[in-house]
């Protein structure tokens, strides 16, 4: 083997030994919170990894895969083997054409402006984009996401926007020094998911709380997230 080889070799061991390693705890803190393994989608989180990497993970079972970066997605998207993708980045509004319609999903909207654009370029394609809101739980500065303070009336506004279908909430809560403290925000956003949802909202499908990722996805499906996006624990520590 070259070295090329053994390198990819003893990646590709590491990958399968993670994810095993990881569908145990999903399926530990699912049951410890009264839910099934089943009623946890794991997403694994491929930005910065590489095509031949991403497509072991996806050979070892994993169907379901986030990018942050427009380009880098399109980039490798020719590469991969087939598998659903979802945008979990920031998005900004001069992309929006690009990616409508080349992922499943977009978790990461953060403003109704945004919501519209996709909106419009969905309606100009013929379809429909499922979207997730992202919620700025923590209230930082330095984080997008929708303000805590002003969530419900921006999802109301959200939802009435043809084009787009809000199916749920998305959160990267503040780095905590211990997991009470992460699970206190996990538990905040699974309140306004579960006060979404009662409501009814038209037009809405509110059934994903993606929250949880490497440090504390266990804890995040402890407090009732649906989907965690782990990237590091699953491929190793990103090389930018
Ligand atoms: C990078 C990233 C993740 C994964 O983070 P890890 O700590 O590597 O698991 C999850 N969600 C978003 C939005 C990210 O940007």
């Amino acid at each position: 083997m070259t070295e090329k080889q053994l390198i990819d070799a003893e990646r590709f061991a590491d990958i399968e030994y993670n994810l095993a390693r990881i569908r145990e705890n999903i399926a530990k803190a699912a049951l410890d919170s009264g839910r099934s393994e089943s009623d946890i989608k794991l997403m694994a989180v491929t930005k910065t990894v590489e095509p031949v990497y991403i497509n072991h993970a996806i050979e070892c079972g994993i169907d379901l895969i986030g990018e942050n970066k427009v380009q880098e997605y399109l980039g490798k998207k020719p590469s991969l083997l087939p598998c659903e993708a979802h945008l979990i980045g920031h998005l900004q509004t001069n992309k929006v054409r690009q990616i409508v319609g080349e992922v499943s999903m977009i978790q990461s909207v953060d403003s109704v402006r945004l919501a519209k654009e996709i909106a419009k370029r969905s309606l100009s394609a013929g379809i429909t984009t499922d979207i997730l809101a992202e919620i700025n739980v923590g209230g930082e500065d330095s984080k997008s996401g929708i303000e805590w303070e002003t969530a419900e009336e921006i999802l109301a506004e959200i939802s009435e926007i043809e084009g787009v279908r809000l199916c749920g909430l998305m959160a990267i809560p503040p780095i905590c020094e211990n997991s009470l403290q992460a699970r206190s925000f996990f538990s905040k956003m699974r309140r306004l998911f579960v006060d979404i949802q009662s409501k009814k909202l038209d037009n809405t499908s509110i059934n994903i709380l993606s929250m949880g990722m490497s440090s504390d996805y266990a804890d995040a499906i402890l407090e009732g997230a649906t989907l965690v996006r782990v990237g590091t624990s699953l491929f190793g520590r990103r090389v930018y």
